[in-house]
């Protein structure tokens, strides 16, 4: 018997969808696990984007394929609706679909006391933890770049093009591209420092280095996918495309397409 792993947004919407999921699995002869079983054929994940990011962050990044339902309000990690549930999970089972893999962020932080490696699916900010001005140093594949003062700097994957980045005025790049994007975030307006005239888009290959002015060492915070790290006597971040990606079921490539017409414009 095989197994799938199922995640869920609390909640009415979702309970209901839940039912449905595991209804229809169990019927097919799967077994449900609610606790993340590495063994598993598929990651099915109900909710938003939201709930898709907190999955992939509580599976450690599982290289299972993702299965997104969306009951949430944008679901651009979600490529199923509950109209059409029980067609699509049919289809999976069918295995009439493709394997979409998702290139990640990754950031090398260096402290004085140690050097950590994390990952994301959206994006990291490297701001500061109170409201002060942060002064970086974006060197780009050992070439000095820009030196910049305001809020900070946004690193965002193509696939979270779509959230905070576009906010922030970003590009929307399609979630199958490698490679990432910097975006200033309110850059001071002075001849004394740089800011980017539109965000920068990098191929994968490419790293980037942020120096922190040693004033601003203890307070500056780095933010991945909504959540909030802070590091005591930081030196630099290097951003980097990692070779690990997450991998996404697709039932129709121009899917992204029909999603962005229906949901942003
Ligand atoms: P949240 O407050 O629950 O979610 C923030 C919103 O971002 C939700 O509407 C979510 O969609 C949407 N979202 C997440 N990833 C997306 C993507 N790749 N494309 C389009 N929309 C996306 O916070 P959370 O659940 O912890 O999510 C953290 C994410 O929120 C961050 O990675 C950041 O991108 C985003 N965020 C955006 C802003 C902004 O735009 N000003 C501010 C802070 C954070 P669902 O409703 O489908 O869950």
């Amino acid at each position: 018997m095989e197994t799938i792993n199922l995640f869920r947004k609390p909640g009415m919407e979702s309970d209901v969808v839940h039912e449905r999921v595991q209804r229809f699995f169990q019927d097919h002869d799967y077994t449900i696990s609610r606790l993340y079983d590495e063994q598993a054929k598929y990651n099915v994940v109900i909710g938003g984007d939201g709930t898709f990011l907190r999955a992939v962050h509580s599976t450690s990044f599982s290289s299972i394929p993702f299965l997104g339902i969306n009951t949430g309000h944008l679901g651009f990690f979600q490529e199923v609706n509950t109209t059409d549930l029980e067609e699509h999970l049919t289809l999976l089972l069918n295995k009439k679909y493709e394997i979409h893999s998702q290139a990640l962020l990754g950031v090398t932080v260096e402290t004085t006391a140690w050097t950590y490696t994390l990952l994301a699916v959206n994006e990291f900010l490297v701001k500061s933890s109170d409201e002060h001005i942060v002064h970086l140093g974006v060197n780009i594949d050992s070439v000095d770049f820009i030196n910049t003062s305001g809020d900070g700097l946004m690193f965002s994957t193509p696939a979270g093009s779509t959230a905070y980045t576009l906010s922030a005025g970003g590009s929307i790049l399609h979630q199958t591209l490698k490679g990432y994007q910097i975006t200033t975030l309110h850059p001071v307006r002075s001849k004394s420092f740089d800011s980017l005239p539109t965000s920068l888009v990098l191929p994968a290959p490419s790293k980037t280095v942020v120096t922190i002015d040693r004033p601003d060492q203890e307070r500056i915070q780095l933010v991945g996918d909504g959540i909030s790290h802070h590091f005591h006597g930081v030196k630099r971040f290097t951003f980097f495309v990692p070779e690990d990606t997450i991998r996404r079921v697709i039932f129709r490539t121009n899917w992204y397409w029909k999603n962005l017409r229906d949901k942003l414009f």
